[in-house]
């Protein structure tokens, strides 16, 4: 798990990003969680793009074991389970709006952008809208910053200690 100051992402994590994504990485400013073996998790991407589109997903989830766990997990009931916990528990609801301000504040290092000022992700800092956003949030931040990523993760089949990865194609045989 990494907040900024990132480390610098190599090429081979460019490269690895690359296969996850299905496309060529855009605009990268570090890896902010990563699978046991090494390949990114989660990527955080300038707020504003190199052709001046706004971004405001900071922590998008990249590993595609990962991201299906999420995309089953919404298709279930734990998006209604999550919203009616935040709406029940004023601790959780506490919790998650100090995400949604943490979350503004990773982003801000790499610049403010008006058009999503104040804008985060997954929903936050009320409702449950992506789990994709909330768990890479978690993975990137640890555990007891997102209280909502961390039970997406918790709930997940996957876990970021157990490599699941394909070949992602980068390595010379
Ligand atoms: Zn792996």
């Amino acid at each position: 798990m990494t907040r900024p100051p990132f480390d610098e992402v190599t090429e081979r994590d460019l490269r690895i990003l690359a296969a996850q994504l299905g496309r060529t990485p855009r605009d990268v400013v570090g890896i902010a969680a990563r699978c046991v073996c090494g390949a990114p998790t989660v990527v955080s991407t300038k707020p504003r793009l190199a052709d001046g589109t706004p971004f405001p997903t900071f922590y998008y989830l990249s590993h595609p074991v990962a991201t299906a766990s999420m995309s089953f997990l919404e298709a279930g009931q734990l998006m209604v389970e999550y919203t009616a916990l935040l709406a029940d528990d004023p601790e959780v609801a506490t919790a998650y709006a100090r995400a949604h301000d943490e979350y503004l504040a990773d982003r801000a290092r790499f610049g403010d952008v008006p058009e999503i000022d104040g804008v985060s992700a997954g929903g936050m800092p009320t409702r449950v809208k992506c789990l994709h956003a909330l768990a890479a949030h978690a993975l990137a931040a640890g555990p007891g910053m997102n209280p909502i990523g961390d039970l997406a993760l918790a709930a997940s089949s996957w876990s970021p200690g157990v490599c699941r990865c394909p070949d992602y194609g980068v390595d010379a045989a």
